[in-house]
């Protein structure tokens, strides 16, 4: 059996998808999954053992056009297609597809196209299990567990050498901190990570590797400057690259982005630093720890303040401090050593 799941979005979306990757795998056992995103997201699902084959439609910014999406699984068999994306084009894609199974959401006409439809209300805040309702229309088990992602130790292997490259001594331990992380709003200050950079390295010993989309690289530059030679700027690789070498760390310090969500995946610890969005849309991992500004009234604001804090202060990013993000870091140490030893 062979099922298609088309994904949009950001590269977040695509890592929200895995519960329903793990859903379908273990529903109909011996399914193969193939997915059809943008290249980001191929980026991701790559690296999970439970996705059989990755399509790319263009990178994540481009608006996919359905001739170059109906082209991209022309001529494959698929028993059955799905897809949270709720648009014309994606309920067209899956009808295209010939899937005599094929499921999305309800809420417009579109949904005329399935065969299958998931409930968009009662609103549901945890992305990945509004995903998941995909699988609970299809009649399976919701697990509420995402699928892994795994580095190939080839993969790994180049991300030392690169690392190397830029100047790591391939002994220092290793903590990720994402230097972006898409709107502004969602950014911790430049001088916040530079000081848990600078203490970081004082403390224990560990190099920061500031990673993030071509976009970040003058903040990434601030932090690594401010730092002291603590951190290394490593932003601008390719996601699949960047994975490769969150998957080094002994743990990271995420914001509200795919790439911090992707790291999670991977089960690397991270403390994640969530300001204008709701902590509630994720599902936390067992080794996650999120640090938000509980007692702001104005909070969460969502899109409201995507671009700029509506009030002025952003005191729910700036209010969080690096000693804050060390303390709540400093446990996940031991179980991020424990990780790297194991898999040596
Ligand atoms: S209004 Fe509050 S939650 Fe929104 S960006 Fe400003 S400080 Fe953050």
């Amino acid at each position: 059996m062979r099922a298609l799941l088309f994904l949009k979005g950001g590269i977040g979306d695509v890592v929200f998808s895995l519960p329903l990757v793990a859903d379908l795998r273990a529903g109909w056992p011996g399914v193969e999954v193939w997915a059809l995103t943008h290249a980001q997201g191929k980026g991701v699902l790559d690296l999970c053992p439970d996705v059989a084959r990755t399509l790319s439609y263009g990178p994540v910014s481009t608006e996919p056009r359905l001739g170059a999406l109906v082209s991209a699984v022309q001529g494959q068999r698929f028993d059955a297609a799905l897809t949270p994306v709720r648009s014309p084009r994606a309920a067209w894609l899956l009808w295209k597809s010939k899937a005599p199974v094929r499921a999305g959401f309800r809420g417009g006409p579109e949904a005329l196209l399935y065969t299958h439809r998931a409930p968009v209300r009662p609103f549901e805040v945890t992305f990945s299990r509004r995903l998941e309702r995909l699988a609970a229309a299809l009649g399976l088990a919701v697990l509420g567990r995402p699928a892994p992602l795994l580095v190939s130790p080839a993969r790994r292997a180049q991300a030392v050498q690169t690392l190397r490259a830029a100047g790591w001594d391939a002994e220092s331990p290793l903590v990720a901190l994402h230097a972006g992380g898409g709107w502004p709003t969602k950014q911790w200050p430049v001088e916040h990570a530079a000081a848990l950079a600078a203490a970081l390295a004082r403390r224990h010993g560990l190099r920061t590797l500031l990673l993030g989309g071509t976009a970040d690289r003058p903040r990434a530059e601030a932090i690594a400057a401010a730092s002291g030679g603590a951190a290394l700027v490593q932003v601008g690789r390719p996601v699949e690259e960047a994975l490769a070498q969150v998957d080094l760390c002994t743990a990271a310090v995420g914001l509200d982005s795919g790439l911090s969500h992707a790291g999670v995946a991977l089960g690397v610890p991270t403390v994640s630093l969530f300001g204008p969005n709701d902590p509630r849309s994720i599902q936390l991992a067992p080794t996650q720890r999120l640090l938000v500004q509980e007692g702001l009234a104005c909070r969460p604001c969502n899109r409201l303040g995507k671009l700029g804090c509506p009030l002025g202060h952003h005191r729910c990013m700036r209010d969080t401090t690096a000693a804050q993000v060390l303390a709540a870091l400093e446990p996940l140490l031991a179980l991020g050593e424990l990780r790297l030893r194991e898999r040596a």
